[in-house]
């Protein structure tokens, strides 16, 4: 969508209301207590709707980042329109000056943007052959922290290191990717064999062929019905299909994307970033990414 195409179909706070209706209801807007469809909008209110039967006052935003909102409608589409259409994502402050709010506000609608592109209903969809894999991101210590960053931590990459565990699955044939942080478990552990079980069982059918390094936490997938390869990196040549590329490709736009545009994530907001770039990745052939995304704003 061009922005004259943008400024044309949501032109007035009403057409977005219409569009609204339109995608997440089909058209046929009914009553969310008694289901009649005869409901008519409350003119002193833009996203309240009134029930004739039963009296039943609601929002057709309920639930979404939209509902409790008292920025605009038009702002908040906006908004969204220009952060999937910068491909690599966009600063509080450019979206700031660009859709006129104030950089707080603009910060918490990009938070709640990156909510809306979680993966929902995920369950069980991997079932051809996945690969699976970690990698950590992060910086440097802080510098209250510089005490630790002697010989022994300066130079820890990757496993055992300061920076915050990642764990990703790809389906090769659906060509989707599921990211999520794995932070340590209660015994400071990072990556045992019973994380990576349970986060690839989120998404992942029992009995799918699972593809991964030789990292010793995934000796658990085959004792726990899997079917799994280990890539094997001693040898000069890989076997044709035994690697872990596909995961590993989308190491390298996660990492471009958070470094490069966000330069650096604290932990705690981590997962809603890697949401954003895996929605990104996950929908990059998909045309109507802008639906997509406004059907997933609920919370
Ligand atoms: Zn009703």
């Amino acid at each position: 969508m061009t922005i004259l195409e943008f400024q044309d179909k949501f032109s007035t706070e009403q057409s977005i209301i219409n569009y609204y209706i339109q995608i997440k209801y089909n058209g046929n807007l009914c009553c969310d207590h008694c289901g009649s469809d005869k409901v008519y909008h409350r003119k002193d209110k833009l996203k309240m709707y009134q029930c004739e039967t039963c009296n039943n006052n609601f929002s057709i935003f309920k639930g979404t980042i939209f509902e409790k909102s008292s920025t605009s409608l038009r702002k908040w589409f906006y908004a969204i329109h220009l952060f999937l259409n910068s491909k690599k994502g966009i600063s509080g402050c450019q979206l700031q000056r660009e859709v006129g709010v104030t950089y707080k506000t603009a910060w918490r609608m990009l938070k709640q943007i990156r909510t809306a592109m979680a993966s929902k209903g995920m369950k069980d969809v991997f079932s051809s052959t996945v690969e699976i894999d970690e990698t950590y991101i992060g910086g440097k210590p802080r510098k209250k922290n510089k005490g630790m960053q002697t010989d022994e931590f300066k130079n820890k990459r990757g496993r055992g290191s300061f920076k915050t565990p990642v764990i990703g699955i790809i389906d090769r044939t659906s060509k989707q990717v599921y990211a999520k942080v794995a932070l340590p478990n209660e015994n400071n552990q990072k990556l045992t064999g019973k994380q990576l079980l349970s986060i690839l069982s989120e998404v992942t059918k029992t009995g799918t062929t699972v593809i991964s390094d030789e990292f010793r936490s995934y000796n658990i997938l085959s004792k726990s019905g899997f079917i799994h390869l280990k890539v094997d990196h001693s040898k000069e040549f890989a076997k044709d299909e035994i690697h872990t590329n596909n995961i590993e490709s989308f190491w390298g736009i996660l990492k471009r994307g958070i470094y490069g545009i966000y330069h650096s994530v604290s932990v705690k907001y981590m997962q809603n970033y890697i949401n954003e770039f895996s929605f990104r990745y996950n929908n990059r052939f998909n045309e109507n990414i802008f639906d997509t995304l406004i059907k997933n704003t609920h919370q």
